[in-house]
């Protein structure tokens, strides 16, 4: 494999306290060995950038993820980014995202990260009801998130993004149109709108099954989706994935390069990765791999110490695995999927290799636009049952 571009992830497993919904690698704490953590982040780092795919790469772009990356001193990201810029080569373009919570930023701390390098923000909104932050056990108030929203501006982000949620328990039709609106007044770059997922395990799974929350109705999460593509469609957002939307050359770059199958590198505790093809978790791997690191921190910044790098599991794929995953997760951008590219990688054709494609094609639920096929906007209503289907 030659050298190509690169797509660096950065977990910081890290948040003030855990919200009820939440089912990712992050610990609630008022304390956190930053310095060593850092420490461990750029060891990893230098023992990937020793092997392929990553020796000689072009970084493309970074993400610091968690989690609650803005919990960490712009000074932190500052030493990450200029050690990651001196080792690899950079892009052009390099797109740098840091995803911060309202609550644990102001000007001063947001102006120090925008000063570090980073050039994109994605601020965890959900809403801008109180009582659904509320029942999400947010600990921010609506109003730290517009001082967040204003300070990311006065700071200097061009590049904004805000997550938004709904699909919440109770939530009304009306109270998603308030948070939309509100969303568009601010005018970030990027919208990525979410439906509550009740992930397995989590304290709001558990109220789920003991009764006490209903989830919404299958009708009204779709009038949500539908909504929301709507009213973002109208106000100028185009959608260019499942549950994202940008202004045109906004896009998340970092999120096309998992749903394109490029090579990301996860570093930090249970941080995923994965390489097309040959990697140093998996030589042998022809239709790539994919690996975890360690879940706990402080095992983390060990496996790092004594072995050079943290990897817990590694799956090689299969064709098969890798044919279901180049159709799923390219159907997630509105653009689709490329049938020569599918050939050329594959040696075979789509329609051979999935033939209910077809079906889906007279069913209306993908489009076929010269050589490309896409979702069609009914399609995009029933996305997960479709992808299932590539498994
Ligand atoms: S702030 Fe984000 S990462 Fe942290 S617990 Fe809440 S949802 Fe999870």
């Amino acid at each position: 494999m030659t050298a190509g571009r690169v797509s660096v992830y950065v977990h910081i497993p890290w948040c003030l306290s855990r919200c009820p919904y939440c089912d990712f690698n992050t610990y609630a704490a008022r304390e956190w060995p930053e310095k060593e953590y850092a420490d461990a982040l750029l060891s990893e780092l230098a023992w990937y950038l020793e092997r392929p795919p990553f020796a000689g790469s072009t970084l493309a772009t970074v993400f610091f993820g968690g989690g609650t990356p803005s919990l960490f001193a712009p000074q932190t990201i500052e030493r990450l980014l200029d050690e990651s810029c001196r080792r690899f080569r950079t892009a052009s373009d390099l797109e740098i995202t840091l995803e911060a919570n309202p609550g644990t930023v102001d000007r001063v701390h947001l102006a120090g990260f925008r000063a570090a390098g980073v050039n994109r923000l994605s601020v965890g909104i959900q809403s801008f009801q109180p009582r659904l932050l509320e029942s999400l056990g947010r600990r921010h108030s609506v109003g730290e998130s517009r001082d967040a929203l204003d300070a990311a501006r006065a700071a200097g982000f061009e590049r904004l993004s805000l997550d938004l949620m709904y699909a919440i328990p109770t939530q009304t039709l009306e109270e998603l149109e308030i948070d939309l609106s509100e969303a568009i007044a601010r005018a970030p770059e990027h919208i990525s709108a979410y439906a509550l997922i009740f992930e397995p395990g989590t304290p709001l799974t558990r109220d789920l099954q003991s009764g006490r929350i209903q989830r919404a109705s299958e009708d009204l999460e779709a009038a949500m989706y539908e909504t929301v593509g709507n009213r973002l469609g109208e106000a100028g957002w185009s959608q260019y994935e499942i549950s994202n939307f940008a202004r045109p050359g906004h896009e998340a770059r970092h999120n096309q390069a998992y749903w394109r199958g490029g090579p990301y590198l996860g570093l930090g505790a249970g941080a995923h990765s994965f390489a097309p093809e040959a990697s140093p978790v998996a030589p042998e791997a022809r239709f790539g791999v994919r690996w975890q690191n360690v879940r706990d921190p402080a095992h983390y910044r060990d496996a790092v110490s004594n072995d050079g790098h943290a990897v817990a599991e590694h799956e090689a794929l299969t064709r098969a695995q890798a044919m279901g995953e180049f159709c799923w997760l390219g159907l997630r951008e509105t653009r689709g999927i490329s049938e020569p590219h599918f050939r050329e990688r594959f040696g075979t054709t789509l329609d051979d290799a999935f033939p209910h494609v077809q079906t889906l094609r007279r069913e209306g639920l993908v489009t076929q636009e010269t050589e490309r096929v896409a979702l069609t906007p009914r399609g995009r209503l029933l996305a997960d049952e479709i992808f299932a289907g590539f498994f």
